[in-house]
């Protein structure tokens, strides 16, 4: 091996310590030099650690789990060895595509498995025993319950885009993944950003993790509060807040505005717009301000929108967001309305919306406080409607895979006649849409992201498995790690 110790560990310097056929497998993907993930990961991956990684997409996250994964995979045995859940089919038909030629020479069989495509060649590759699956995890929960899938030999995990993963809603579906894995495997956790969500999914999916950040700035403590802002104009201040909440779907949120008529304004707003949202400000008498405050820390509330003054005192510290709307002119202020997140080793995201009012406050904070917030892009109108789009999707199949087969059947026999007639005009369509938004708007059964349960909701590993007797093909209940 050519690594060398560094004050970060040891380092994969070269892609000439890989066996010959994976060195091969990289040679034909053009790679002349590991890139930085490579090169920290790699070692861990191959030392058999669970690790955590913050990486974006484009720093060459699929070679630093995929190469190690080839490379520790035993081709011989045809049983699948490694399973790579991510968000969406593009992700999983490029990382397939990936690791089949990093593993081609090696004898390694890879397949996509993701809704929207035919059963059949997946099946066939379960039946020939494929070794390594890339899917996104409502199809494999499918090929999973339906027996045809086994992981009973799995040595890999690995969680690809986790921030993604949960905010399209595939929680549930990830969470009764788990039961089916075996507990003496290792997994890696891959994520842009690291909210508290993603580090409760670490906590149910990870064992005793190595934490590896590769984002600006070097290594950062995952218990950091991740500070970010937008640049808005004025007059679509509103607007733009609502595409944010909608393209981001924050667990819950604490909106700060500088007065009360904003606070009124915006809370009515959120309102008109279907999202669950209430208010404290001065204003109100302390009988409603109490049961609003009732309410957001009892859960049953997902935004509350609030100034400065009204919301002192309140320790609020589960919030998973802090938004604000507009920037105090008190530099202070920022420390105050963002210390309510990230409390009590939880992370957080603070997020400020800047518009030409607000620059010179914002910036002003910044130069006082020692920060520097790094600005996002806001997300397009097609981006949000995409997302939404992904989101029922994802939805819809899970509660249709919930209801069992012949209690489907009979719903969509009984329903298809009026769907067909409904979409047949525009005045039905709409009809239709309104439907879908109930659904929507209705609580889910589930809990919709780890950081909404309990750590202790599921089962402890082992205590639910099967002993002796089971048939082969069953379901194995295995609990959560660590
Ligand atoms: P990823 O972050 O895995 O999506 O990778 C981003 C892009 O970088 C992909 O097109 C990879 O094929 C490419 N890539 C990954 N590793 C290397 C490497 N060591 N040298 C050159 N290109 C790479």
């Amino acid at each position: 091996m050519t690594d060398t110790e560094t004050e970060t560990g040891t380092e994969f310097e070269s892609f000439q310590s890989l066996p010959e056929a994976v060195k091969r497998g990289v040679e034909d993907l053009g790679w002349k030099e590991p890139m930085p993930v490579q090169r920290r990961v790699i070692p861990m991956m191959l030392a058999r650690r669970d690790l955590i990684v913050q990486a974006i997409t484009g720093s060459g996250k699929t070679g630093a789990f995929g190469l190690p994964i080839v490379q520790n995979l035993n081709a011989e045995r045809r049983e699948t060895q490694a399973l790579v859940l991510a968000p969406t089919r593009e992700l999983a038909g490029q990382i397939c595509k990936e690791i089949t030629i990093m593993g081609l020479h090696a004898g390694v069989d890879t397949i996509a498995v993701y809704g929207g495509t035919a059963y059949g060649p997946q099946l066939d590759a379960f039946a020939r025993g494929v070794h390594v699956v890339v899917g996104t995890p409502g199809r494999i929960l499918d090929h999973l319950k339906s027996g045809k899938l086994v992981l009973d030999n799995v040595k890999v995990l690995i969680i690809d885009e986790a921030d993604e993963l949960l905010s399209l809603g595939f929680w549930p579906d990830m969470k009764e993944i788990g039961r089916f894995l075996p507990s003496d495997r290792q997994t890696g956790l891959f994520s842009a950003t690291m909210p508290e969500r993603v580090r409760s999914l670490a906590r149910f999916f990870l064992r005793d993790p190595e934490f590896i950040s590769l984002t600006e700035g070097g290594v950062r403590s995952p218990e950091e509060i991740e500070h970010y802002h937008y640049i808005v104009s004025a007059q679509e201040k509103e607007s733009m807040l609502l595409r944010i909440l909608q393209y981001e779907e924050p667990d819950s949120a604490i909106v700060f505005c500088n007065t009360r008529d904003d606070v009124r304004y915006l809370t009515r707003y959120l309102q008109r717009n279907e999202l669950d949202a209430d208010a404290i400000e001065g204003g109100m008498t302390q009988v409603a301000r109490e049961k609003v405050m009732a309410r957001i820390k009892a859960g049953e509330l997902r935004f509350l929108v609030a100034t400065d003054v009204a919301a002192r005192g309140i320790d609020i510290s589960d919030l998973s967001h802090v938004i604000s709307y507009s920037s105090s002119d008190s530099p202070e202020v920022y420390l105050h309305r963002t210390g309510r997140t990230g409390r009590a080793g939880r992370t957080g995201t603070a997020i400020s919306l800047i518009s030409g009012l607000d620059i010179g406050n914002f910036r002003n904070m910044q130069n006082v406080n020692r920060m520097v917030i790094p600005e996002r892009p806001i997300p397009s109108a097609p981006d949000v409607a995409g997302r939404v789009r992904q989101r029922v999707q994802v939805r819809l199949e899970h509660d249709l895979r919930e209801l069992g087969e012949r209690e489907r059947e009979l719903r969509q026999r009984r329903y298809l006649p009026l769907v067909e007639e409904l979409a047949a005009d525009a005045e039905g369509r709409l009809e239709l849409a309104m439907v879908l938004g109930a659904y929507l708007a209705s609580p889910r059964r589930e809990a919709a992201s780890p950081a909404a349960e309990p750590a202790d909701a599921a089962p402890p590993a082992r205590d639910h498995e099967r002993k002796g007797g089971g048939r082969k093909r069953r379901p194995r209940r295995r609990g959560p790690r660590g």
